[in-house]
């Protein structure tokens, strides 16, 4: 994962800065709601994040029309990116706070074109609880959403 951390308060992170045009940035599309730019360290070539235009730190501070919007440019990136520079495989990747890995406090989506070998990595340890622990995880997240 990146080492940097960006510790500026909200509404003069390096995203909100890049939005206006204070910094620079390696611009790819735009529209009302979002951006799409390189990363500036390039996991791999075509490596653009997407971000919401508006300050919002992780994906449970954006509005559904941010979240919809979001989820359409990066499709117009992917496929420009695949047109682009062709790679086998295409990761969207997101992270929420420090524990998730995120390190940009300003939301945003990597769209990672991928290689074989090409050094990404995520651990994924299963657990495989069995039937009635996933019955009761739904049960909880089901009367979650309808507290929500
Ligand atoms: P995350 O760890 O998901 O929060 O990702 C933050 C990403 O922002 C990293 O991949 C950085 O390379 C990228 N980044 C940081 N500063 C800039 C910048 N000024 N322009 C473009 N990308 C940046
Ligand atoms: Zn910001």
């Amino acid at each position: 994962m990146p080492m940097f951390v960006d510790h500026s308060p909200p509404g003069q992170c390096i995203f909100c800065r890049l939005v206006a045009g204070e910094i620079p940035s390696a611009k790819v599309c735009e529209d009302a709601l979002t951006v799409a730019f390189m990363d500036i360290g390039q996991v791999n070539p075509g490596h653009v994040l997407v971000a919401t235009k508006r300050h919002a730190v992780t994906l449970l501070d954006i509005t559904p029309e941010e979240a919809a919007a979001v989820l359409q440019t990066a499709q117009r990136v992917a496929r420009a990116a695949q047109a682009a520079f062709d790679p086998p495989g295409m990761t969207l990747f997101q992270a929420n706070g420090p524990v998730g890995g995120q390190t940009v406090f300003h939301f945003h989506l990597h769209v990672l074109p991928r290689h074989e070998d090409d050094g990404m990595a995520l651990a994924w340890p299963r657990k495989e609880p069995g039937g009635a622990v996933l019955q009761d995880y739904a049960a909880r997240l089901r009367a979650a959403l309808q507290d929500g």
